[in-house]
């Protein structure tokens, strides 16, 4: 269903599939198998290389593509490597791209016309191909996932030992997507089949699940990543980020607990297993990850980044003339340090958009760091002169804050920089979600590795805000990145400013503890 001549990365399949006992077509726009994945989009934004993959689910009572397209297209924001959809009428419709070189629009503008049904399933990965049909005994399904299977060496050995077969493989190991599916397999019914997959996983899976009764929709056990159900008169759609509702005509009513898993059909919403207590939900997704449309647990995302703002001002007594944020995700940030601290928020700094696809990864360095030069593009006559507060959501790396953004304010006459990131320094890399950096290339090791004069295991002085450490950690940072001032948010201020109990959020990228 590729058009217009558009043919050199895709390789297309049209394979048939019993279902149930007939026969279903499945269209595959393939990456060319494993490898065919390229490097992360980690060069327009701070915490780029940081993403937990998007899911929308929808039942309705008419075509459902449109609005699958226009739902799983408004989780862009959360992967770069594939889109997919799946929509099952009389047979699956199903396709699967490689997006790190365009857009998932782009991709699916024209094909999802031809996927005729009114159920269906979108995603957008940051990891591997999906979503995957599977042939089972409880009958041909399609699934999607969004997390990350931290023992799927060992999960997988377990099921080869067996003699099971993988069919999916990506960039030399298993599809964690087949993965999944064949540990639901193993369960009585599918639902038992969910809550045996939960068992035995370690790290984080929500799925949506597509099959002749609808949408099986279950949230990760833990919590880490969202799931939201939304209402349209006699439509029923689910969805990893709820700002994808908003113009679609849904209202959202329910936020999935840890662990619930529901049915999404044509009579309704049903719940198959009731959620779980405990929850350690990303902190990150109002952070930096999440829309800023969207609300997790209730609680909104720019609402969040404004009371990040609000902490930073409120800790602060630097005096400077203007407030800006790092776009896009620390604009919500300096919003709020602006509304508390009376400071003007002014654009020293404006993000140039048309032609740059948020999913497009430049092929070298060379070209990545041109258009890294290129997106951000700074205003003199804001900058010149000022002493400039910029509120950034995180610093990873430092790298790209520093030539990219830094150096622009001070080429155009900055008097003063003073960096408030709306979180602590980044100690740990994610475990759970999906993360490409290292633990070595992170901002707060590098400055510790030269304060020590090694790597070292035990970082917990460093990250004690009170403590000489901590000071020495972050006045490098400060010289490394070459600003006059470095003030980061607390914990304790980052986690008020979220307004859930700390032992709700996940926060191990900053305190390296799973249960914290
Ligand atoms: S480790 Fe960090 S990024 Fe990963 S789920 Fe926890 S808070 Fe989110």
């Amino acid at each position: 269903m590729i058009r217009g001549g558009e043919r050199p990365i895709f390789r297309e399949e049209l394979i048939y599939t019993p279902f149930p006992m007939g026969k279903g077509l499945i269209r595959v726009g393939s990456s060319g198998g494993a490898g065919g994945g390229k490097g992360r989009n980690f060069f327009f934004d701070s915490m780029g290389d940081f993403a937990m993959s998007g899911l929308f689910g929808l039942v309705s009572k008419g075509d459902c593509a449109t609005t699958l397209f226009y739902g799983t297209d408004y989780h862009s924001h959360m992967g770069t490597e594939y889109g997919g959809m799946a929509v099952l009428g009389d047979r699956f419709y199903r396709s699967i791209h490689d997006i790190s070189q365009s857009q998932f629009k782009s991709k699916f503008v024209d094909e999802y016309k031809e996927m005729k049904g009114n159920m269906g399933i979108g995603v957008i990965s940051d990891r591997e191909p999906q979503p995957l049909i599977i042939g089972s005994r409880f009958g041909t399904f399609a699934i999607a996932m969004a997390g990350l299977i931290e023992n799927r060496e060992a999960l997988t050995q377990a099921l080869l030992q067996e003699g099971q077969s993988f069919g999916e493989m990506t960039r030399g190991g298993v599809n964690s997507v087949e993965l999944v599916a064949k540990l639901i397999n193993t369960g009585r019914d599918l639902v038992d089949g969910i809550e045996r997959m939960f068992d035995q996983i370690k790290g984080s899976a929500s799925i949506l699940l597509l099959n002749e009764q609808g949408i099986y929709a279950a949230r990760d056990r833990l919590g880490r990543s969202p799931l939201v159900i939304g209402e349209r008169g006699a439509d029923f759609a689910v969805a990893t980020e709820s700002c994808a509702f908003l113009n679609l005509g849904f209202k959202l009513i329910k936020y999935l607990e840890p662990g619930e898993i529901v049915q999404l059909g044509h009579d309704g919403l049903k719940q198959k297993m009731g959620g779980k207590p405990s929850s350690r939900i990303c902190a990150f997704l109002w952070i930096y990850t999440g829309y800023p449309a969207s609300s997790y647990e209730g609680i909104s995302v720019e609402v969040v980044r404004e009371n990040c703002g609000r902490y930073l001002a409120k800790n602060d007594s630097v005096q400077a003339d203007l407030v800006a944020g790092v776009p896009d995700s620390g604009v919500g940030h300096a919003i709020g340090y602006a509304m508390e601290s009376g400071l003007p928020y002014r654009r020293p700094l404006t993000k140039y958009t048309p032609g740059y696809g948020r999913s497009y990864t430049p092929p070298s360095q060379e070209i990545r760091d041109l258009v890294a030069t290129m997106k951000l593009i700074p205003i003199k006559e804001v900058i010149c002169g000022n002493r400039i507060v910029l509120c950034e959501d995180s610093i990873v790396r430092g790298t790209q804050l520093k030539n990219y953004t830094i150096k622009k304010l001070w080429e155009n006459g900055a008097k003063e920089i003073h960096i408030r990131p709306a979180c602590p320094p980044l100690m740990f890399p994610c475990k759970f979600a999906l993360s490409t950096r290292s633990t070595s290339e992170l901002a707060a090791r590098r400055a510790i590795r030269t304060i020590e004069g090694k790597d070292i295991e035990d970082v917990s002085e460093y990250l004690d805000p009170q403590s000489e450490k901590y000071s020495k950690m972050v006045d490098w940072i400060r010289r490394e990145l070459g600003v006059t001032t470095l003030k980061y948010q607390t914990l304790d201020d980052m986690v008020k400013a979220i307004g859930l109990p700390k032992e709700k959020l996940c926060l191990y990228c900053w305190t390296g503890k799973e249960g914290e």
